[in-house]
């Protein structure tokens, strides 16, 4: 099981996305990867078509700072009623284009498995 780097819920398998973390694009120039699960992934991509700006310190998936961020809403579980709750997440624009091109690779890897 792995933690989704987004809303944190835990999953066999998570969509692997390719970040820029500035804080360690020395060790990793071509970027580093981070696991989100597919709730997360479809949240981002609404997020990409819609680009509703958010007010916020960093990105919350590579934790750029100064850079135009965008709302991703995404459900996170609670222990009470109704069990999730809406909150909203600050993603940055090459970010989001790292979601779309996860989901590419997954619609591509799906076609695959038909054949
Ligand atoms: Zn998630
Ligand atoms: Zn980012």
């Amino acid at each position: 099981m792995a933690d989704c780097n987004l809303c944190g819920v835990s999953r066999p398998t998570l969509c692997p996305v390719k970040v820029n973390d500035p804080s360690v694009s020395s060790a990793y120039p071509t970027g580093t990867w981070r696991g989100i699960n597919e709730e997360c992934l479809h949240s981002c991509h609404e997020a990409n078509l819609n680009r509703v700006p958010i007010r916020a310190k960093k990105c919350d998936l590579c934790g750029i700072k100064n850079a135009p961020l965008f709302q991703v809403k995404v459900s996170v579980p609670i222990f009470q009623e109704p069990y999730h709750r809406a909150i909203s997440k600050a993603i940055c624009e090459s970010c989001l284009g790292a979601c779309e091109e996860s989901i590419q690779r997954r619609e591509a890897e799906k076609k695959e498995a038909h054949h």
